[in-house]
């Protein structure tokens, strides 16, 4: 018997733990199906996924190539090891990926999630050293930035710098040399990039000799609350990571794919990392998969005899699953079908008309976007920058009311996050754009919270 709403609400609170939620306080929202850019609830109620699915899907939901690649591969088989064994379906993948990734990135290493495609880039970073040409096994430690997001194993809550998150598992974690964040808006606008350049540089000048990698979210530090890097800065970090010799992983689970507008971030500052990484949107957001593309500097490094020892002893067990991996590829054609890319330039600057207003609103700090990353940060007082009681959500309040009225969006505290699959239309980013308006004003207005 198929059960009713009240019994899932009633299950999923009592069996399902869900991450990053308190369960004590959780009112369920259950999705039955969806359509394109919508998803429809066990009441037939349709949102727009403001959010991507929490930045994943790219095509909209239900695709009918991508539907129909993972059905195709279902007939063939869903699933093999790639622990010494492989199928053809991944083997397509990888050559894709070697074909549309910048420079010599030929080479990938598959997992399932994105914190575990960074785990393998670190660890690949770090033996890197003991293999490599001229062998510096004292490179042990990592450069990161505070507030960056790298998934929530212990590895990389180790290199990520959100404490908020963190704090209780510090005695697990290792030390790293932790960077501020390099925010476009800190200290300047104008002395921005060349600030925070100068301020790597530094550390490089001093720790070079113990650092294995920089590991960066390219352009934008997603779980941060969308914060927009300096112009430049990228291409700066790529140009000193050279100087002094360490690797660059570039974490780009969350703007890989399409969402800055090039298929990857890296291309926006023609940067070419020593190891890219890969997610959400990898498989248009349809099943898990992720991966950890490296450069044949890298690959060569771990080739040897069989008693060299060289090998990556790494690996998960549905790394390289060939569902998956049907699906990444259908999305790869969609986007060539399609022009994806070629459709955002009116997108990207539809947003941008769209909450062009919002930057004058009374409890509105900070509008920002790149590409089809947008933000909108809630402040008590926009003179001075306060912002609410983190214990108040304002941010949870705008997104209660836009579910109210159609639209499925969830903040990072108080900052509002506007990250629609590419394949939202005009019409959708219109719709948007004005419930979250009104719900920033129902939520900041209306409750005399005027300063
Ligand atoms: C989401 C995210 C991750 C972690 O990916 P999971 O699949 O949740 O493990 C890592 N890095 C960035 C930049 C992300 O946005």
């Amino acid at each position: 018997m198929t059960p009713t709403t009240q019994q899932l609400n009633d299950w999923d609170k009592q069996y399902v733990w869900h991450a990053f939620t308190q369960m004590a306080c959780y009112e369920p929202l259950i999705i039955e199906s969806a359509e394109g850019c919508e998803l429809i609830d066990t009441a037939g109620r349709r949102l727009i996924d403001g959010v991507s699915s929490m930045w994943c899907n790219v095509h909209g939901h239900r695709h009918p190539t991508i539907d129909a690649a993972v059905t195709e591969q279902l007939g063939k088989v869903a699933h093999v090891t790639n622990l010494g064994c492989s199928n053809s379906t991944t083997i397509q993948l990888a050559k894709r990926l070697a074909e549309l990734t910048p420079g010599d990135l030929d080479h990938t290493f598959f997992c399932s999630d994105g914190a575990s495609a960074l785990e393998v880039a670190i660890k690949l970073a770090f033996q890197y050293w003991h293999q490599c040409e001229k062998p510096q096994p004292q490179k042990t430690s990592y450069i990161g930035f505070e507030d960056a997001y790298h998934g929530d194993t212990i590895g990389t809550i180790s290199v990520g710098g959100i404490d908020r998150f963190n704090a209780v598992f510090k005695p697990l974690m290792f030390p790293v040399e932790r960077l501020p964040i390099p925010d476009r808006r800190l200290p300047t606008r104008a002395a921005s990039c060349q600030h925070h350049l100068n301020t790597l540089e530094e550390t490089l000048a001093q720790h070079h000799e113990s650092i294995a990698a920089v590991v960066i979210e390219p352009l934008v530090l997603g779980a941060a609350g969308m914060i927009v890097q300096p112009e430049g800065y990228l291409r700066g970090v790529r140009d000193l990571t050279r100087k002094y010799n360490v690797l660059m992983i570039a974490d780009e689970v969350a703007v890989g794919m399409g969402r800055t507008g090039t298929m990857f971030g890296c291309q926006q500052e023609d940067v070419v990392p020593d190891i890219l990484c890969l997610g959400k949107g990898l498989t248009g957001g349809y099943l898990p998969m992720s991966a950890a593309i490296a450069t044949t500097q890298i690959w060569n490094a771990y080739l040897g005899d069989y008693s060299d020892a060289k090998q990556l002893c790494h690996g998960h067990t549905f790394g390289g699953n060939p569902l998956s991996a049907a699906a990444a590829i259908a999305t790869l054609d969609v986007f060539e079908q399609e022009d994806t890319l070629a459709q955002l330039p009116a997108k990207i600057e539809r947003i941008k008309q769209q909450l062009s207003h919002l930057a004058e609103h009374p409890h509105v700090g900070d509008v920002r976007q790149y590409g089809m990353i947008a933000a909108v940060e809630l402040v008590k007082n926009r003179e001075t920058g306060e912002h609410f009681p983190w214990s108040e959500r304002h941010g949870h309040q705008v997104c209660q009311f836009a579910l109210q009225h159609g639209l499925w969006i969830r903040p990072l505290g108080d900052v509002i996050v506007i990250m629609p699959p590419l394949a939202v239309s005009i019409e959708q980013i219109d719709t948007m754009c004005r419930v979250i308006s009104q719900a920033i004003d129902h939520v900041t207005l209306s409750k005399a919270s005027l300063p």
